[in-house]
């Protein structure tokens, strides 16, 4: 038996069905990404465990106050932050991603939490009058927001174990709803212990169940349920096509992939750029949504540019994701890394200059500098979720625009520059959600609005606030005045 093995027994989860938990003979291996190890396994659900969590969560009435909702969200936020550590280390052994990363992601976490339980003492609703004309009454009308009759179904990505599941079941407890999660199946610990913690933090279990399997055998029911008025999923565009298609009239929140460019015009300070690009890129070992996944360099200075995108992808220490110097771990799984590293190998025959990287061991992939890249080339075209990162030179402003909403996805986008023509036209004319200027794609607060548009969502948002908004119906009443 390895150390790894050695500190950490390997774990055999249960499924939390209204905080019941449920073994089953059929499970799912989990293994460290890095070594391969045998981490945990976590039952496969069967159709029968999906529709008791389903009816559960469609029957029970939240009656929680504000102030209790504000209670358990806060003492749950406190148990996170409190074990930070420990946490971080289950994801990184279910995900490979570095120490580093994942206690940032923690970190996170708990903030989501604590904006959620403030946000649950925020009164939402608005009072109209209505002798405002001519023929009006002198009466008033009221809004109240109630959480929705049926439950709420919740799938999340392997990418942030615990930040993906957090932004969906903080906002629905805040909001008295009640929740199936199903988190990805290749890291679903984190779910697990966020669901013991928000049990032990007072949550009624009936307003959580936390399921795994074979999304083939039980993703269906979760989509097609009588019981279930609303599906939030992030994750890759084929499955949330999928879903948009099957969950028909249920409220859907699509959070889909994305393509960022960081674009960096002429006058801009590069090695701010150079740091911001490389930090984009190869954070979360480059499997954020909002990474960036395409470097957009004024030809002027695309030259020190790379240089110095060379010096900082260097100077990344990558590999075991437990040592807690390293910068960056390994990607999720063996499949991914052999991807991006065929699709650096095909941009290379097509012309693209490898300057850094595309070394590949196991899961394992080297931060990957291309130059010469082309819009058209696959790296770019498609969304490539490692830490790649494929320079594009361009002429000018208008050439920047057109390459940037040139591909199919509208997530975030970042400029350099500090010219003000630049920064009013590029927040005008990037087809996106967000633009940040200065900053990373990924950039945001757990409460701002965050979602993309074309292949990257509908447009509905995330973010505590908007979450909470999507999860409710909006009644109003109106009385004699
Ligand atoms: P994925 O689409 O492969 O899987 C996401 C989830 O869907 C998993 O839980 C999976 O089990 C489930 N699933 C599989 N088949 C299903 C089916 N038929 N019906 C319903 N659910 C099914 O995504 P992934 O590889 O885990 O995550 C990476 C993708 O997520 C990337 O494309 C990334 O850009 C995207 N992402 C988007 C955001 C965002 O907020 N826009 C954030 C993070 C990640």
């Amino acid at each position: 038996m390895s150390a790894l093995l050695a500190e950490q027994p390997v774990l055999h989860e249960s499924l939390r069905i209204a905080g019941e938990k449920v073994s089953r003979d059929r499970v799912i291996e989990v293994r460290h990404p890095y070594t391969g190890e045998l981490v945990a396994t976590v039952p496969k659900a069967t159709l029968a465990d999906v529709q008791r969590a389903l009816k559960i969560a469609r029957e029970y009435r939240a009656k929680l106050t504000r102030h209790e909702r504000y209670r358990i969200l806060m003492k749950a936020g406190e148990i996170v932050a409190a074990r930070r550590d420990q946490i971080a280390r289950l994801i990184t052994l279910e995900s490979g991603l570095c120490l580093k990363d994942t206690q940032y992601e923690v970190g996170r976490a708990s903030d989501v939490l604590l904006f959620a339980a403030n946000q649950s003492l925020v009164d939402d609703g608005q009072v109209f009058s209505c002798d405002l004309t001519a023929h009006g009454k002198s009466r008033k009308v009221y809004t109240l927001k109630e959480p929705l009759l049926g439950a709420i179904t919740a799938i999340t990505p392997f990418n942030h174990p615990l930040n993906q599941v957090i932004h969906k079941v903080a906002p629905a407890v805040a909001t008295n709803n009640r929740v199936v999660l199903k988190p990805s199946e290749k890291t679903p610990l984190a779910a697990y212990a966020l669901a013991d913690i928000l049990y032990e933090a007072g949550l009624p279990p009936e307003m959580l169940s936390v399921v795994t399997g074979d999304p083939r055998e039980i993703a269906d029911e979760m989509l097609t349920s009588d019981a279930v008025d609303l599906v939030t999923f992030t994750g890759g565009v084929a499955i949330g096509k999928y879903i948009a298609a099957k969950a028909a009239y249920k409220r859907q929140v699509l959070e889909l992939g994305g393509n960022d460019p960081i674009i960096v015009m002429e006058d801009a300070d590069i090695d701010e750029a150079a740091t911001l690009a490389a930090a984009g890129s190869y954070k979360n070992s480059g499997q954020r949504c909002t990474a960036v996944k395409r470097m957009l360099v004024h030809e002027a200075v695309a030259d020190r540019f790379v240089e110095l995108l060379v010096e900082k992808t260097k100077a990344v220490k990558y590999g075991d994701p437990l040592d807690p110097k390293t910068d960056m771990g390994t990607v999720i799984d063996e499949p991914a890394a052999k991807l991006f590293e065929s699709r650096v190998n095909e941009a290379i025959a097509q012309g693209a200059k490898l300057l850094a990287g595309n070394v590949r061991r196991g899961a394992l992939y080297s931060p990957t500098v291309l130059d010469n890249v082309r819009p058209e080339m696959t790296v770019v075209r498609e969304e490539t979720f490692g830490p790649v990162s494929p320079v594009i030179r361009f002429k000018d402003f208008e050439d920047a625009m057109r390459i940037a909403n040139g591909t199919a996805f509208g997530l975030s986008s970042a400029i350099c520059t500090n010219r003000l023509d630049y920064i009013t036209r590029a927040v005008q004319e990037l087809n996106v959600g967000t633009v940040n200027v200065r900053e990373v794609p990924g950039y945001r607060l757990e409460m701002t609005p965050f979602g993309g548009i074309k292949d990257s969502g509908l447009g509905y948002k995330e973010g505590v606030l908007e979450a909470m908004k999507s999860f409710c119906n909006t009644k109003t009443y109106s009385l004699p005045w």
